[in-house]
């Protein structure tokens, strides 16, 4: 039983860092995760350490923030302003 939370537990974490990673538009988002899974203790503070700062960008055009490494607005097709 306490293997199985244990799985559980490293899995939501995997699935957090996963997330992180692609928001802050890591190229290696499913390699962390897989590290977080099988080495918990080890990968989640190292992302935590080294993991890239949350880009957030602004569009001139209908004004909305967007986070991650897109460089065009999805809604207008603006040029997005880095902050
Ligand atoms: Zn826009």
């Amino acid at each position: 039983m306490q293997l199985v939370i244990g799985f559980a537990i490293a899995l939501l974490a995997g699935a957090w860092v996963y997330n992180d990673a692609q928001k802050r538009g890591s190229a290696s988002a499913l390699g962390w995760a897989i590290g977080t899974v099988g080495l918990l203790i080890v990968f989640l503070p190292l992302w935590l350490i080294i993991r890239p700062p949350l880009v957030t960008s602004l569009c001139a055009g209908c004004e909305k923030y967007y986070h991650g490494g897109v460089s065009f607005c999805p809604n207008c097709g603006q040029r997005l302003v880095r902050l």
